[in-house]
């Protein structure tokens, strides 16, 4: 069976637009109908091709590559300079405030690991449903409220307003929120979000995870405690991630992992133990040695889109989005997930699903005709899902999706994900 035709075609068309330079986009692909086709990436936001840019910038320096922060010699010397000069750079891209700190981590996911792991005990959190598990779970310990889903951007505020008007006490606080979703691309309200927390005491950090790849984040002028991100979505797959923000909880958190670099000082002492003096700066949570390819591809990203302008970039990517939805709409069958609504505006990032197609047989069907990659499934973001969807429960593995019969109507969806590259 084939998939459907149109939908193809509209998918197809959407990747043609003027790119900026990405690894692969000359990739062929077998086709299961024989010959081979160029393979349309069509799922940025799990993961973007690297940049040739920033390939070219990481294969230049490779040669140099030596230990950081642990070397007298020239190339320990050189990848010290550049392991720092990219955390400045990341700084400058997000805008950060003079005492904001830039730790380096794995990913978005370590980074709200962190953050949790630094937040003082008695931290009250709030994060809607919706987020994505990244941002929905690393708070299991803490107090959580989870905020029902909003079907507007004003009432994702005053649900928020709320929630904290009436959390107890008046401890330290602490709202998760999203920039942009992984499964609608819509634009959450930072800006209105992080001034209801700040009014009522509580500190707000932005998964920028989405956000980032399309749109200038500004961690001041959102006025935002703190951003996460990680660099394989922002076309610098090389293992690493950020977290920026306020130095206080990242100072006076234990250290999130211990060893070397993060400690200035061990000494025994006489009862046999050791004391330990911690770093206060960002390398009290890099212990180990730093992922300096990481960061340098990550600071590379940054610098070349912030010279390719982020309005152009969202210029051609909203082509690319109208023209899918005009496309899909010519389909009856497809329905667009949205949570606010059919105009919200979103980065280009969609999700549909396909009446009578259970959308992970779409999605292959999808790959092996048409050589296109989408992503099929619950996008680790079950209860978001779950109201779009407006299923039961299910009980499908992480990030995937319980099988639907023929015929049956589909309990996942189908995601296209474009960026700079597409
Ligand atoms: N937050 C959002 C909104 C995401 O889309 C993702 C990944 O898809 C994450 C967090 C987790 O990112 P990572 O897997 O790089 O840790």
């Amino acid at each position: 069976m084939s998939a459907c035709p149109n939908t193809a075609d509209t998918l197809t068309a959407a990747a043609t637009a003027e790119p900026l330079p990405v690894l692969g986009r000359d990739v062929t692909v077998p086709l299961v109908t024989g010959g081979e086709v160029t393979y349309a990436a069509l799922d940025y936001a799990a993961s973007a091709p690297a940049l040739q840019r920033v390939w070219d910038d990481v294969a230049a320096y490779a040669p140099y590559y030596g230990s950081v922060h642990r070397g007298a010699g020239y190339l320990s010397q050189l990848s010290t300079d550049l392991f720092e000069n990219s955390r400045r750079t990341v700084a400058e891209f997000l805008g950060c405030r003079p005492d904001d700190q830039v730790v380096f981590t794995r990913s978005t996911t370590d980074s709200l690991n962190l953050l949790a792991a630094v937040a003082p005990a008695d931290c009250q959190v709030f994060v809607f449903e919706t987020e994505h598990h990244a941002s929905l779970l690393p708070w299991r310990d803490a107090q959580v409220t989870y905020l029902n889903a909003p079907r507007s951007p004003a009432e994702a505020v005053s649900t928020l307003e709320r929630a904290l008007d009436v959390r107890a006490g008046r401890g330290p606080a602490l709202v998760c929120v999203t920039g942009a979703s992984n499964v609608t691309g819509e634009l959450w309200p930072v800006r209105e979000l992080a001034a209801a927390a700040h009014a009522r005491g509580a500190r707000i950090v932005l998964d920028a995870a989405q956000l980032a790849p399309h749109h200038a984040v500004d961690i001041a002028g959102l006025d935002v405690d703190w951003v996460a991100f990680s660099g394989h979505k922002l076309y610098a797959p090389f293992g690493s991630g950020v977290l920026a923000g306020r130095a206080d909880w990242l100072r006076d958190g234990e250290p999130y992992l211990a060893g070397g670099g993060a400690s200035r000082r061990v000494a025994r002492r006489a009862d046999g133990g050791v004391d330990v003096d911690w770093h206060t700066t960002a390398a009290r949570h890099e212990a180990g040695s730093p992922n300096v390819i990481g960061a340098y591809a990550i600071a590379s990203a940054c610098t070349a889109l912030t010279e390719a302008g982020f309005d152009a970039l969202a210029a051609r990517e909203q082509r690319l989005v109208r023209r899918v939805r005009e496309g899909l709409a010519e389909v009856p069958e497809v329905r667009v997930l949205s949570l606010f609504g059919d105009d919200a505006p979103r980065v280009g990032v969609l999700s549909f699903v396909v009446e009578g197609w259970n959308s992970s047989h779409f999605a292959a069907a999808l790959s092996a005709e048409y050589g296109i990659g989408v992503r099929d499934g619950l996008f680790c973001a079950h209860p978001l899902l779950r109201t779009l969807l407006g299923s039961g429960p299910q009980e499908p593995g992480e990030c995937g999706a319980p099988e639907a019969g023929p015929g049956e109507r589909s309990l996942n969806a189908i995601r296209v994900s474009f960026g700079a590259g597409t």
